[in-house]
């Protein structure tokens, strides 16, 4: 497989914004204004992820609304069939992003990633660097609870993976260079987990900070659950070490039964038949169903991957594109 080779040493370099939305009929024009006023933007490209609000109509309401020219041309508008969740909406943006830019900026579109750092991760890229990741400096406004899980996440998540270091931070909003773009769009995989998938690329990554705000309208479609979810995505999709534990598992408690059945052989030698037991029984017999049961979720976690990407259904349906010229 080849990859085209950068381009970000000329002076013409195509910089494409990728922005997925969901419910944002609140922020979204705000979101437009700040990413096309910025000089160095030369598509935006919205990727309507099947929101039940009026997202579609602001969006195109404000594109009819432009009298100067220079600006709307900007503006592209994926419509997908339904809302077929974020890492997907991305992948049908990058997959119309792909070698028409020479760059692509991935950043939200309820305005919690400033549009205004966008100056400062092309700046980066065109002094090299091959991805361009925004870290969020602070979480000072998220609750204790979340900040406490979402680290302990990094900390298993980095120590059960090898092949990639993920940093507490780092979210959706980076700059990706051409060849990154098309290593990205080449991993079809169904349970995308994009904050792996990116550093597993290999690429270089050059890191630069950044302070998230709270939404300026709507509501995060995050519910503790559905993170919980995402975390174990990122897992699984990372690592088989949750498959491999169930054999060392398993060695250890016979091993443990075998010493306790010993233990028991020397007992009724030497005590004679000892009856009572019950509490001890229900105990093991409980401990190891739950045990058995947990390691057959796990299986069933894998297999239902393996399921789901052997059907290698698209990832996205496009109702139509707007706005295109
Ligand atoms: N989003 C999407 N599809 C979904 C959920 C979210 O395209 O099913 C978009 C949403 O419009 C936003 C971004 O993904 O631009 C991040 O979503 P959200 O703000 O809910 O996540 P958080 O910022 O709380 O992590
Ligand atoms: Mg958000």
């Amino acid at each position: 497989m080849t990859y085209s080779p950068l381009t970000n040493s000329g002076g013409t370099s195509q910089i494409w914004v990728v922005a997925a939305c969901y419910n944002e009929e609140e922020a979204i024009e705000h979101f437009i204004e700040r990413v096309v006023a910025i000089p160095k933007v030369d598509r935006l490209v919205l990727v309507d992820d099947g929101s039940r609000d009026r997202t579609v109509s602001r969006i195109l309401d404000w594109h009819g609304k432009q009298v100067d020219h220079a600006i709307p041309e900007k503006l592209v508008l994926l419509e997908l069939t339904r809302n077929f969740g974020k890492e997907s909406a991305m992948l049908a943006g990058l997959d119309y992003a792909k070698g028409n830019c020479d760059a692509v900026v991935l950043i939200d579109s309820d305005l919690q990633h400033p549009p205004e750092l966008i100056d400062e991760m092309v700046f980066e890229w065109t002094n090299g660097a091959e991805i361009v990741t925004a870290v969020r400096d602070s979480r000072d406004q998220e609750s204790l609870l979340k900040i406490t899980t979402a680290s302990w996440f990094y900390k298993v998540f980095n120590r059960l993976v090898d092949s990639i270091q993920l940093t507490e931070g780092a979210g959706d909003y980076r700059l990706l260079s051409a060849p990154v773009v098309n290593a990205l769009t080449e991993m079809r995989e169904f349970s995308r987990f994009s904050k792996g998938l990116v550093p597993w690329t290999g690429f270089r990554s050059i890191e630069v900070s950044y302070k998230r705000v709270n939404r300026i309208g709507g509501i995060s479609s995050w519910s503790p659950l559905k993170l919980l979810g995402y975390a174990l995505d990122g897992i699984f999709s990372f690592s088989v070490l949750p498959l491999k534990i169930w054999s060392f598992l398993g060695i250890t408690v016979s091993l443990i039964s075998i010493l306790y059945a010993l233990v028991i052989i020397l007992q009724t030698i030497f005590n004679g038949i000892d009856v009572p037991g019950y509490a001890s029984l229900i105990v093991a017999v409980l401990f190891l169903g739950g045990v058995q049961l947990i390691g057959i979720g796990v299986l069933g976690d894998y297999i239902g991957r393996v399921y789901v990407d052997t059907k290698a259904r698209p990832h996205y349906f496009i109702r139509k594109i707007h706005c295109q010229d």
